[in-house]
């Protein structure tokens, strides 16, 4: 138990430590106005405890009642209560103010993160889940605000604390028999409370992962067409009323148990408060003390008990904010320390990478968390220029040979090469820099066609012009030049009712306009003219070498035509390289695997 607290302890300090060194650096005055709000807070109750005291003794006995008096302590108490009131309010929405921003520049630190980690993880389920719970802390906890309030809280009780403990055993120490035992009772509840909520936030964060894909994602527009010719929606809506349903059963449960400590500490508080008023009943009866006396010593009780019940719940507060946030804290950290240890072990990559020889020797891989090998022993050398085009049944594992020359998966066994080196040695961002893909599932964002093609060099000098180009070169240009904003249209409407939809083919063409503007020395185009009319996908074969001119290029498609224009073609199956050399070669192979897939596209167009 001690090793736990203190394990919760250290929990607090370093979550407090890491979002308050991050506030210091992004907002400082942001601590101007808690320590404000923690004198304002502390000050509050005394305004009530002090001003009815007096004021009652001045109204109680008729003796004094001064009227100047009695409009003094009146203005003592409505001024007070309003200037304090008015103060308190700027303060925290100051707070709250600097706080909404904390929450906008942590979501960009999550953003970057998430788009830098492996890219396996993108398809980890665990990883996943880590990542919405990381996601959820900010909004579960208030983040800085939220651990800012239970700091308040704790500061400010103690201050109230001191102060009305002189005045609540001057009158009788018997008082605090009923304020401990109410304070005991309430700790042993809120103890027990936060654990359940600790363990409720897991569960409802993983469940609300698949909620959010329900209700979010296949909500997206890409989606919507598939949804309405299959009739998907009732299933979908089914899914999601299910996991609705779960996920209401768990707000219940957690809140019945909670309800059932709750409700005994309602009962002792209540018991604990009679006891106070029969104490300070049968004070003022036997004239021990003045009415004045009575109504605020029942209000200092009152705030003797609220502070330290504030305090503890303060402390767990905290300790709730600290074990949500953890999981922020641990997804950063994991993240930071794979990447900083593989990026300082790396390399840079060497001068000739810019003609570069790529060498798989002996590779195998499974994906992670699977038993199959996808690629099995395969071995081949990708000079420096060559034109490759890789041909082989649907599963074969083209694409995913790709994958491990991207650096997206790491291989299971065996290495590839560049130049050489294993191509793990190289730091990532460099690497990468050398390879310009278009996956067959590529991708274009809801940003302008230019912005699309030269992402974030968009705005350097004679980008715009090399863009044009590019476009004209792959017949792009006849669109962008009839669009009213020209290369400057944004695509989709998501953000601008003016966006275009562009085409399949227009959309492909795009992104190999975007892999040729990267102008990297090795291109890799995955079926990149599935899209495409045959009048364009000939236009790009004819144009093939203007294209990728003297780079390596590596181009996977089912339409064997194509392979005619490069130099060597490999052909994969089950995971393996069946057959390797040039158009020639391969058809003179009379069973051949290409020779026969050849024959058979021929046969339908002749
Ligand atoms: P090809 O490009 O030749 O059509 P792929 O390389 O895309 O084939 O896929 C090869 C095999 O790998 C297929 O059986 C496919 O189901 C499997 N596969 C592809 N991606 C993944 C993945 N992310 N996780 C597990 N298996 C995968």
């Amino acid at each position: 138990m001690f090793k736990n607290a203190k394990n919760q302890i250290w929990d607090i300090a370093g979550c407090t430590r890491y979002f308050f060194v991050f506030a210091w650096k992004e907002i400082p005055s942001y601590f101007a106005y808690v320590i404000a709000g923690i004198v304002l807070k502390s000050i509050q109750p005394f305004i009530a405890i002090l001003g009815t005291r007096y004021l009652i003794d001045e109204i109680a006995y008729a003796g004094r009642r001064d009227i100047r008096v009695i409009l003094f302590w009146l203005g003592f108490i409505c001024i007070g209560t309003w200037i304090h009131g008015v103060s308190y309010k700027f303060v925290t929405e100051r707070q709250y103010h600097c706080n909404d921003l904390f929450y906008r520049i942590i979501n960009v630190k999550l953003s970057m993160r998430t788009m830098k980690m492996k890219f396996e993880y993108t398809e980890n389920a665990k990883m996943l889940d880590k990542i919405k719970r990381a996601e959820n802390s900010f909004d579960n906890t208030g983040l800085v605000q939220g651990l800012t309030d239970g700091f308040v809280n704790v500061i400010s009780s103690f201050i109230v604390l001191s102060g009305v403990f002189y005045l609540v055993i001057r009158c009788s120490v018997m008082l605090l028999i009923p304020i401990f035992i109410s304070f005991i009772v309430s700790t042993m509840v809120s103890m027990k409370t936060t654990k359940i909520d600790e363990q409720y936030y897991k569960i409802y964060s993983d469940q609300m992962r698949e909620q959010d894909y329900y209700m979010r994602n296949l909500t997206d527009g890409r989606y919507a067409k598939d949804i309405r010719i299959y009739d998907a929606s009732r299933m979908i809506l089914n899914n999601q009323e299910v996991m609705g349903e779960k996920i209401y059963q768990t707000a219940k449960k957690t809140n019945l148990r909670k309800w059932k400590f709750s409700r005994f500490d309602l009962m002792v508080t209540e018991f604990s408060n009679i006891f106070v008023y029969m104490v300070l009943g049968v004070e003022t009866l036997l004239a021990n003390i003045t009415i004045g006396e009575f109504s605020s010593l029942i209000q200092s009780v009152l705030e003797f008990k609220n502070s330290m019940i504030t305090i503890s719940d303060g402390i767990f507060q905290l300790r709730y904010n600290a074990s949500v946030l953890k999981h922020f804290l641990e997804y950063m950290d994991l993240v930071d320390k794979e990447e900083d240890r593989e990026e300082e072990a790396a390399l840079p990559l060497p001068k000739n990478a810019d003609a570069p020889t790529i060498e798989f020797c002996n590779v195998s891989f499974k994906y992670p968390n699977t038993d199959i090998y996808i690629l099995k022993n395969v071995s081949i050398t990708i000079h420096s220029g060559d034109h490759l085009s890789i041909v082989g049944k649907n599963g074969a594992g083209k694409t995913t040979f790709i994958k491990l020359l991207c650096r997206l998966y790491e291989v299971t066994e065996g290495e590839i090469l560049l130049n050489g080196i294993n191509i793990n040695r190289f730091q990532f961002k460099e690497y990468i820099k050398m390879l310009s893909v278009v996956f067959q599932d590529y991708k274009l964002m809801a940003f302008s066609i230019l912005e699309n093609i030269a992402l974030e060099q968009c705005m350097d000098r004679g980008v715009r012009e090399r863009a044009n180009e590019l476009c004209k070169l792959i017949g792009l240009d006849e669109w962008v030049l009839s669009l009213e904003k020209k290369e400057d249209t944004n695509l989709y409407k998501m953000f601008d009712k003016a966006g275009v939809e562009p085409s399949g083919g227009q959309a492909q063409k795009l992104a190999i306009v975007r892999a040729l503007f990267k102008d990297a020395p090795v291109v890799i185009l995955d079926e990149p003219t599935a899209a495409l009319d045959p009048v364009a996908e000939s236009e790009i074969y004819r144009h093939f070498d203007t294209l990728v001119g003297g780079k390596t290029a590596v181009y996977i498609s089912h339409r064997l035509s194509s392979c005619r224009f490069c130099d060597r073609i490999i052909v994969f199956e089950g995971g393996r390289i069946i057959e390797d050399g040039s158009h020639e070669q391969l058809m003179s192979i009379p069973d051949g695997f290409y020779a026969k897939m050849y024959r058979t596209q021929a046969k339908h167009y002749n």
